[in-house]
């Protein structure tokens, strides 16, 4: 719909490029000169009565003087070519804008502004960043030009300036940011680890929890830190910290949460703690790790029973791929074959339902992502056989 409206909007910019070049012509000749109209003039001309509108506006904008009057003109064109995703000729014209004396500030900055966008939609990033540095410092571009800095820095992958930038944008227009500057807090943590200076990963996780004191994968980065230095209690801690603030990602981390409880002997501990999370949150792996250890001291057929109770309480494939097993492993079954029919099905729609989905725009991907490479929205994926069960 919107490139049905562009395409009747298309008549209606070469008409009034047209109608600038005229004016242009006549302005010419009113102040005395005697020069005959401009070959392009005609040419021009003779593209809009042969139905070219796209060849006219190209004829216009190379010959239009561009003056005062015109310049909203070229703006207009300009902006009309980068949504039609013509970014070349949208840039030609605004580059060709900005090149005149004769713009004054407001519109030199307008121009500007456009030519970044232009910049930023045909991937030219570096330029564009010049752009809106350069325009940061204009009241009226100010809340525009940080927003394509923080992108642009963003997909750069230049956290320290996407910091600041976030900062300048809070002060600006007051909205809470935090939860984002701590994302960006842990991408500086995760590259201070992958260069192995532990000692900046720790100041970087510190000031992600600085800002935003509920930001889950701050916790995750901890714990890792704690349990690669064999710091098992630390590590626990920050785990645990982990699951509470995100029960939905608990299998990311549940089985070495177990295995910190076993190596200090807590293991009840760990039961306490899983009991006192909304079960309808948790990951599959956990579920069923939370009904094995509250069996462990009974028989596999009591084990058996719990799994049925939880799965009719809240059923998902991942528990009746389990219950199944469980059946198969009992001797009493005679259906076995028809079974293992049934578990062969069940564990292909689980294998279907593994990955992520982001909750903000649909994305589905197979591994975890804090920054959703769709809709760029950070921490919002969450794993599939948990939102669907
Ligand atoms: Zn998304």
């Amino acid at each position: 719909m919107v490139e049905y409206l562009l395409w009747l909007l298309l008549p209606v910019a070469a008409a009034s490029g047209w109608w600038a070049a005229r004016r242009s012509y006549k302005k010419h000749q009113a102040a005395g000169s005697t020069d005959r109209p401009q070959p392009g003039y005609f040419k021009g001309l003779n593209y809009i009565l042969n139905e070219q509108p796209d060849k006219a506006i190209e004829v216009f904008v190379e010959m239009v003087q561009v003056d005062s009057e015109t310049v909203e003109t070229h703006l207009a064109l300009g902006n009309l070519f980068r949504k039609r995703g013509e970014v070349d000729r949208a840039i030609r014209i605004h580059q060709n804008l900005i090149a005149r004396p004769t713009l004054n500030v407001d519109q030199r900055a307008h121009a500007l502004a456009e030519l970044g966008q232009d910049y930023m939609s045909a991937g030219l990033l570096d330029r564009a960043e010049n752009i809106f540095s350069e325009l940061v410092d204009n009241p009226q571009y100010r809340a525009l030009a940080l927003r394509f800095l923080k992108d642009i820095y963003q997909s750069e992958q230049e956290w320290d300036k996407a910091i600041k930038v976030l900062r300048s944008m809070t002060e600006l227009s007051r909205k809470d940011r935090n939860q984002i500057i701590a994302q960006y807090y842990c991408e500086l943590a995760e590259q201070a680890h992958e260069n192995n200076d532990l000692s900046l990963v720790k100041r970087h996780l510190k000031q992600a929890i600085g800002v935003d004191p509920q930001c889950a994968r701050a916790s995750l980065l901890q714990g890792k830190l704690e349990w690669d230095s064999g710091n098992v209690k630390n590590a626990l801690r920050c785990y645990d910290r982990f699951v509470s603030q995100s029960p939905q990602l608990s299998d990311e981390v549940i089985e070495r949460v177990y295995a910190c409880h076993q190596q200090l002997g807590t293991v009840n501990k760990f039961l306490a703690n899983l009991g006192r999370l909304p079960e309808t949150k948790l990951g599959p792996l956990t579920r069923r790790l939370e009904l094995r250890l509250h069996t462990s001291t009974s028989d596999e057929e009591d084990y058996r029973d719990a799994v049925w109770t939880s799965l009719q309480e809240r059923p998902t494939l991942s528990l009746t791929e389990s219950w199944l097993e469980l059946l198969l492993d009992g001797k009493t079954v005679e259906l076995h074959e028809e079974l293992q029919k049934l578990l062969a099905v069940i564990q292909r729609l689980t294998e279907q339902n593994k990955g992520y989905r982001c909750q903000h725009c649909g994305y589905v991907a197979k591994s975890l992502h804090w920054l959703c490479p769709s809709c760029k929205h950070w921490d919002s994926t969450r794993p599939i056989n948990v939102l669907d069960s």
